[in-house]
């Protein structure tokens, strides 16, 4: 995940494996039970949870040890816990790894533990997010919580709004999408040699294939799966055309960095050093983008054919380990840290996240002193533009890596769009096929 790998180390994920084994009591005071807590995140997030874990320690008498882990070894410390039965009593989970964690018997069956009212605080959180980690025996999006979420995060697209005054651009419509020909347009007028060196230093877009190819295919009414989720359905004629137009933004427009100039400095560096007219954003941004020396603001994705903007929310799920020896106290820190409003609260003050709670989240999003101003569109991901990824859908997700496996033929056009899907489409389904069997 993006936001997994923007994350500084702070502590030796080397401390995890002595931290489970030693849970019972290190804090000297003999009287407060202890919990574990495994985590990631960026600096700004793990400061924030930091704070909001001290105040549901002076609330309960239980003393959390945080685990802090790097986002790029996290999930390997993760599963090695798993693997060797240390699992922490609290820990987050990638919406992917559900499933898994459920079938295995890593996740507690959290509902014994929930209050009626800690049942109604959760009534109040986004539902899509909660569904996410409910699953009934057969199907996920009911049933049991074996988790609840740790956010709900839309991926929304920006653009920067200071590129666009100077250059004489009439500022988008907060809520009016461009089609792609007018983003293209709009792209290609940004893209220049600001400094007339005969190279390019200001681009209009530049976009990873994995994070925003989503919001093409949709919008252009393709998909990777069918309705049931049995079959893959690259080779449709609207998923081609929107893979094409994905390509062609650096191959035939020319209006994202090469891929050398991509070597030097990643688009998000670029974005961040304002070279960039439109680049996505996610609420775990927020914080970071504070610091920007450029005004940005959120819009709609780009409609393709099907008329209409679609984009990915994801939600990182916190869950309780099955082996617990204090389900209590670790189901109260996952319903404090997902729906307390003193908890979420601090999450969203520092800014690394929106607000679980709806109505909170309204509230949040018309406050129009605080970049981005155009928080709404956040909402409206969550509320109406927002899909799962595909491989959240299917049991295992190789057939959803597959895909991006071997694309970067098509990426530096090598290969056209439609020559690729029908190489990949039956090493996917084949995977697939696995993956609903293995099931
Ligand atoms: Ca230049």
């Amino acid at each position: 995940m993006k936001k997994f790998m923007l994350v500084i180390t702070i502590f030796s994920s080397l401390l995890l494996f002595t931290a489970c084994q030693n849970s019972e009591n290190e804090s000297g005071d003999s009287s407060k039970k202890e919990i574990t807590m495994m985590l990631t995140g960026n600096q700004e997030e793990q400061d924030a949870y930091e704070q909001v874990i001290k105040e549901f320690e002076k609330e309960n008498d239980v003393k959390v040890k945080v685990i802090p882990t790097d986002g790029s070894q996290y999930k390997t410390k993760l599963q090695a816990a798993i693997s060797g039965g240390n699992v922490p009593d609290v820990f987050w989970f990638e919406q992917v790894d559900f499933l898994t964690y459920v079938n295995n018997g890593v996740l507690l069956e959290m509902d014994d533990y929930l209050s009626d009212e800690a049942k109604n605080d959760i009534d109040g959180i986004w539902p899509m997010a909660v569904k996410n980690f409910q699953f009934d025996g057969t199907d996920v999006g009911a049933g049991t919580h074996y988790g609840l979420p740790k956010d709900a995060a839309p991926f929304a697209l920006g653009y920067n709004k200071t590129m666009f005054e100077e250059n004489g651009i009439e500022l988008p419509d907060k809520s009016h999408s461009f089609t792609q020909e007018e983003f293209v347009t709009i792209a290609k007028k940004l893209t220049k040699d600001t400094n007339g060196d005969g190279e390019l230093d200001q681009w209009g877009t530049g976009l990873d294939v994995r994070w925003s190819l989503p919001s093409f295919v949709w919008g252009n009414g393709g998909d990777w799966l069918n309705e049931d989720a049995t079959k893959v359905t690259i080779d449709t004629p609207e998923f081609i055309s929107a893979l094409q137009e994905f390509v062609n933004l650096q191959i035939k427009y020319e209006v994202t960095p090469s891929v050398s100039q991509g070597q030097t400095l990643d688009t998000y560096q670029r974005w961040m050093k304002g070279e960039l007219a439109f680049f996505p954003v996610g609420p775990w941004d927020m914080g970071t983008y504070q610091k920007l020396d450029f005004e940005y603001d959120l819009i709609p994705w780009p409609t393709g054919q099907s008329g209409d903007w679609a984009t990915y929310f994801q939600s990182t799920g916190i869950g309780v380990s099955a082996n617990t020896k204090s389900p209590e106290d670790a189901v109260e820190l996952v319903k404090y840290l997902s729906t307390s409003v003193k908890g979420q609260d601090a999450l969203v003050e520092a800014s690394v996240q929106i607000p679980n709670n709806v109505e909170k989240a309204k509230e949040w999003a018309s406050d129009t002193s605080s970049r981005p101003i155009n928080k709404q569109i956040f909402l409206d991901i969550l509320d109406t533009n927002g899909r799962s990824l595909p491989m959240t859908r299917t049991y295992t997700s190789e057939w959803y890596d597959e895909f991006f496996t071997n694309i970067q033929p098509v990426l530096d056009g090598k290969k056209t769009a439609e020559e690729y899907v029908k190489e990949a489409q039956p090493k996917m389904q084949k995977l697939l096929d696995k993956s609903i069997s293995d099931q």
